[in-house]
């Protein structure tokens, strides 16, 4: 994660430093709800970034390779979405880690049954199950602005604004399609090329960061 340069620090909206958020962390750390999941494969507070830009960034579920690597967006399709925030080469805004608070529509790494190290999309009942994490999170929270990386999270966090009074009418929500390699084709339908959908998500990314830098949390 790269350090702040002299921008000055912006806090969320939300009640990012209340303990509500390292509680609700320490549970999602020892749940254990889903039997077909992984719980161990989960990536620990650490790996959250920052909660004071107001912006949160939403994944399907911890891939493998970023889950071996502690650092999530560091499989194929996570590193699409890196390589777009480091073309504007924006000195204080590196990394994702830099701009937003990250989770996932399920925080464990859903394995497929025949290999462990592959991933699979998680099901239905698991999304279900992990609903509630997601709520708390927004709750808590209070992002301006949802970044969505594919259907299940665009599902998964509208459904959570929808239950949130405190959160409708106040969130934006920005959804890209998943940007998985096996996806190209859904990409390639909303998008002339893949380099064109890596410059919308930069596109995306150099607008929150101007939001931040004039200071605004309005959507
Ligand atoms: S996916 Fe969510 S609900 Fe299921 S075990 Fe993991 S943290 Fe718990």
């Amino acid at each position: 994660m790269s350090s702040a340069g002299s921008s000055p620090r912006i806090k969320a909206p939300g009640d990012a430093s209340s303990p509500a958020l390292s509680i609700l962390q320490q549970e999602i750390a020892n749940c254990a709800i889903c039997d077909s999941m992984k719980p161990w494969r989960r990536f620990g507070p650490a790996a959250s970034g920052t909660a004071d830009t107001g912006y949160l960034l939403v994944g399907e579920a911890p891939g493998h390779v970023s889950w071996k690597q502690g650092r999530r967006f560091t499989g194929p399709a996570g590193l699409l979405i890196r390589r777009s925030l480091a073309r504007l080469a924006h000195p204080r805004f590196r990394d994702l880690e830099d701009l937003f608070y990250m989770t996932d529509t399920v925080k464990c790494h859903p394995a497929a049954r025949a290999n462990p190290a592959a991933n699979r999309s998680p099901r239905r009942a698991e999304i279900r199950a992990c609903a509630g994490h997601l709520r708390r999170e927004l709750a808590i929270l209070k992002p301006s602005v949802v970044v969505t990386f594919g259907k299940a999270a665009e599902q998964a966090v509208a459904e959570a604004i929808g239950q949130e009074a405190g959160l409708q009418g106040l969130v934006r929500l920005v959804t890209f399609p998943h940007p998985s390699p096996r996806n190209r084709r859904t990409i390639l339908q909303a998008y002339p090329s893949m380099d064109a959908f890596e410059l919308a998500i930069a596109g995306t990314f150099r607008r929150l960061i101007t939001r931040l830098e004039r200071g605004r949390h309005d959507a």
